[in-house]
């Protein structure tokens, strides 16, 4: 038999499985967390229910696949579970990466490790649950900054002033290093949070750095500037309401200060203008100026990197695929050894683990969609590779001492998560712990099979 194996069930795996199965192989979906989605699941804005329950429908329509087959809590990766070599012995006849951007960038500032410092995807999957972050300390103080001005950043932003239930936020900062031409965050994004601007202040903030802009053409009039990303405050009825977001443009980290213990008690940043690159870019250049910003928590939202312990080859930008020609616009999905100078046969990368951090759902989507066209491509006429089947892959997994999560086990999972749902006031949608998933999976299909025992017609659905 000619598998696949698809390593990382987000939007990108998860499609690119369905697109695999449909052309009639056997897909193997390896994945790290216990349930499919990845940021869909673990990323996407808790409230957004609509547009989250929308892809878990998308999602449990391609498990049903007879052909694909799922083992959650697998982490592939030669500092994991699971060794790249231990999955090559596997005969799996391509392998589609699809583990996302799981790397962190990290600036190499004094004071980047003390409490009250975090990552963006870290704090992000805390407050969607997933394990173990869900039970991490992720304490926030009452002024929070967040570095960047992309959807990331207002998201955060939007869960500290609104939705984030016992903490203590008075003042949310957005600080970046270019000026409000640069503004990466969508309107309807800034709109859930726009009423908590102080108009006065945005205004006084945008004449601060108006001059700097102007010397590279760029307009920071509040007039410009509110038309294109602030237009409730072109009101003027407009009111502000507590907690405050506020803004800092032309501004660049450069250390973190300590305070008691090892938490951080403020920002210091350096303060930039602006020169103009020869593409007509502009990029921000230290003024040597110095400023303190007093806060208490500090969370990095500029984008994430690829993983490098997995233990794929990795070039410039992540992980490395086939050079392709720059005047073309050809994209490559094939890995690359760089040593070896060939690309590695069958082994594919796509969605976030091809280009880290962008795009939507959409476009990993459709990336998962052409990384799998690819790899149908290279299987058409493939001699038989003697791929495992689903039993032996799953024995030899448990074999490691790992215990895997099945689709019979989402079944039963889903099945808790609905009953703690019922019971609880305001209890969370999912499990905080990989422990108490376990569990509730053990418990479930205990009912069942007294249920069963006693007659009962229940059967596990999704
Ligand atoms: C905070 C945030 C908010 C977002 N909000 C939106 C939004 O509102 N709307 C929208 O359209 N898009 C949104 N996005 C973007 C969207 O989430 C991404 O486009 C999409 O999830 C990327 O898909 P992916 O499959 O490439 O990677 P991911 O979604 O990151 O999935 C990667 C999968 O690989 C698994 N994995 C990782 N490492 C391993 C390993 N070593 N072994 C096995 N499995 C592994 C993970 O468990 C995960 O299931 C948001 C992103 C973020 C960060």
């Amino acid at each position: 038999m000619n598998g696949v194996f698809v390593v990382g069930a987000g939007p990108a795996g998860m499609f690119a499985a369905r697109q695999l199965a449909l052309a009639g192989f056997e897909v193997f979906l390896l994945n790290r967390d216990i349930k499919p989605g990845g940021l869909a699941e673990y990323g996407i804005y808790p409230m957004k229910d609509k547009m989250k329950s929308g892809l878990r429908k998308q999602f449990a329509k391609v498990l049903e696949l007879p052909n694909v087959h799922y083992f959650g809590h697998v982490q592939v990766g030669d500092a994991y579970n699971l060794s790249l070599a231990e999955l090559e012995a596997m005969r799996p006849a391509a392998i589609l990466y699809t583990c996302g951007a799981q790397g962190t960038k990290k600036l190499g500032l004094p004071g980047e490790d003390l409490k009250g410092v975090y990552a963006a995807k870290d704090f992000v999957y805390h407050y969607n649950q997933l394990p173990p972050f869900a039970s991490m300390d992720f304490s926030t103080g009452k002024r929070i900054a967040v570095i960047g001005m992309g959807n990331v950043a207002i998201d955060i932003a939007r869960w500290l002033l609104l939705d984030a239930p016992g903490r203590r936020t008075e003042e949310v900062v957005i600080v970046a290093r270019r000026g409000p031409a640069e503004i990466k965050f969508d309107r309807k994004e800034i709109e859930y949070v726009d009423r908590h601007i102080v108009r006065e202040q945005l205004v006084a903030e945008l004449e601060r750095v108006r001059e700097r802009c102007a010397r590279v053409g760029q307009d920071a009039s509040p007039e410009t500037v509110f038309e294109q990303h602030f237009r409730r405050l072109k009101d003027a009825a407009f009111a502000s309401v507590p907690p405050r977001l506020s803004f800092r443009f032309l501004s660049s980290p450069a250390a973190v200060l300590r305070g008691d213990g090892d938490r951080i008690r403020g920002l210091e940043i350096a303060e930039n203008e602006l020169v103009l690159r020869p593409d007509g870019s502009t990029a921000a250049k230290d003024t040597g100026e110095r400023t303190t910003l007093a806060i208490d928590t500090l969370i990095f939202a500029i984008g994430d990197k690829h993983d490098a312990r997995i233990g794929l080859p990795m070039g410039k930008d992540g992980y490395a695929t086939r050079p392709v020609p720059e005047a073309t616009k050809e994209v490559s999905y094939e890995v690359w050894d760089p040593s070896a100078g060939h690309a590695v046969e069958g082994r594919f990368v796509a969605g976030w683990a091809r280009l880290a951090s962008t795009g939507l759902v959409g476009i990993a989507r459709h990336d998962g969609e052409v990384g799998a066209s690819k790899a149908i491509e290279f299987l058409k006429g493939l001699p038989d590779r003697g791929t495992m089947s689903a039993n032996e892959i799953q024995a030899r997994l448990e074999a490691r001492g790992l215990r895997v999560v099945t689709k019979p086990d989402l079944a039963l999972l889903a099945r808790a998560e609905r009953r703690a749902l019922e019971s609880g006031p305001a209890s969370p949608s999912g499990f905080a712990e990989n422990e108490a998933m376990f569990q509730a999976i053990d418990r479930e299909r205990e009912l069942l099979q007294t249920s069963a025992s006693e007659g009962s017609q229940l059967v596990p659905t999704t």
